[in-house]
């Protein structure tokens, strides 16, 4: 909590390789070095999950949770509004009134906001609080089969649970070096997760019958900042890199094994921080919606009782970047919801 992960990882172990399998958890979608603290929180949040550290992906892919989520908040009496901008968030002592883009307005008690903190400062006509930039790009692919390998390990194993690429410890530590210089590092670093190893059932039964994968990959030290100046043609310069990172690894190039849609074009697509912005509100496409911190509430946090709590007694964070929140684990929404009911 108080070194450096960077310093800890050393001192412990000797191998460069085993050593940078350590550090990329401390380094999912955080642009900084192994010596700054903002990794220790980035790494015990992706060791926490289960009270293992163990991942899991969701049966039936995210979109299941989302379809049992509605199930659930649909009967409990929930009213649904989708393509509904919030552009304005009034409120004083007695509650909180809501207006969309398209003129309509709500009142209520309490606010449980699910947005990140900076979009709700902007909306508010507040001052945003500093946030760190995110720092990944991603490459969402369909494969029609797994590509062979050079060292000749089965496919079927080296894509299970979470591929390395290109990530030991003085791998990373360069590549952060060259991204805080203003260039896309060479041997990118990648991780990828092959789901349809783990579950079949996110693909069709066409596709599984074909022996069709899907394949996601994770760039590290790609911030928001490179991309700026001219986002096409980074975010191309990014999928390159990417690509010649991953295919020294392979024995059939990955371009090869992509999937083709019935227009001929190849099923890959490439997503920078900057479209998780334009795209899906991410403040500088911050996968966490604000820079994760330590879960428990010391001296700093004097205020908060559930994590929820903002500075506004009627608006709360049911999302993301509420103390607690960063990814997907329902404890934010579990937390606003009982502050409200505290209040009661
Ligand atoms: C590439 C990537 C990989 C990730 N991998 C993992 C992982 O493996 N495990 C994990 O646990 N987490 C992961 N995360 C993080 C996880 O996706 C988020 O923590 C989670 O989605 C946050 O959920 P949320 O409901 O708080 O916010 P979001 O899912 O971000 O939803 C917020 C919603 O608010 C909407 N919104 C914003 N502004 C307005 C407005 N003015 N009016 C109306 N609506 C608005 C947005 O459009 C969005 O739909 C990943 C994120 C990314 C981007």
């Amino acid at each position: 909590m108080e070194r450096p992960i960077g310093e800890v990882i050393r001192n412990r172990f000797k191998d460069d390789l085993v050593r940078g399998v350590v550090l990329t958890d401390g380094l999912i979608g955080t642009f900084v070095s192994a010596d700054d603290l903002q990794a220790n929180r980035c790494f015990l949040y992706h060791l926490i999950g289960n009270g293992t550290g163990q991942w899991r992906v969701p049966e039936g892919g995210m979109g299941a949770l989302v379809t049992e989520l509605k199930r659930v908040a649909l009967a409990a009496g929930v009213e649904i509004l989708i393509d509904t901008r919030v552009v304005k968030i009034d409120s004083d002592r007695s509650g909180v009134s809501v207006a969309t883009l398209s003129g309509e307005k709500f009142t209520a008690r309490d606010l449980l906001f699910a947005g990140a903190p900076q979009t709700l400062a902007t909306i508010r006509g507040e001052a945003k609080p500093e946030l760190l930039e995110g720092s990944q790009m991603k490459i969402n692919m369909l494969l029609s089969h797994l590509p062979r390998l050079k060292s000749a390990i089965d496919p079927k194993l080296a894509f299970a649970g979470t591929f390395h690429v290109n990530e030991s410890y003085s791998q990373l530590e360069s590549a952060y070096r060259s991204a805080k210089s203003g260039n896309i590092p060479s041997d990118l670093p990648l991780e990828m997760y092959c789901h349809t190893l783990t579950d079949p059932t996110i693909l069709s039964p066409e596709l599984r019958d074909k022996g069709y994968q899907t394949l996601t990959l994770f760039g590290l030290h790609t911030p928001a900042s490179l991309f700026d100046k001219s986002p096409d043609e980074m975010k191309s310069s990014a999928k390159k890199a990417a690509i010649e990172s991953l295919n020294q690894y392979l024995l059939d190039p990955i371009e090869s094994v992509l999937a083709q849609g019935q227009d001929g074009a190849l099923a890959i697509e490439v997503k920078s921080p900057l479209d998780l912005e334009n795209e899906i509100g991410l403040p500088r496409g911050n996968i966490f919606h604000r820079d994760l911190d330590f879960p428990f509430i010391d001296s700093s946090g004097a205020d908060l009782i559930w994590g929820s709590e903002t500075a506004d007694p009627h608006i709360y964070l049911a999302g993301a970047g509420a103390r607690r929140g960063g990814g997907v684990s329902g404890i934010a929404g579990h937390n606003a919801a009982m502050a409200v009911l505290a209040n009661d």
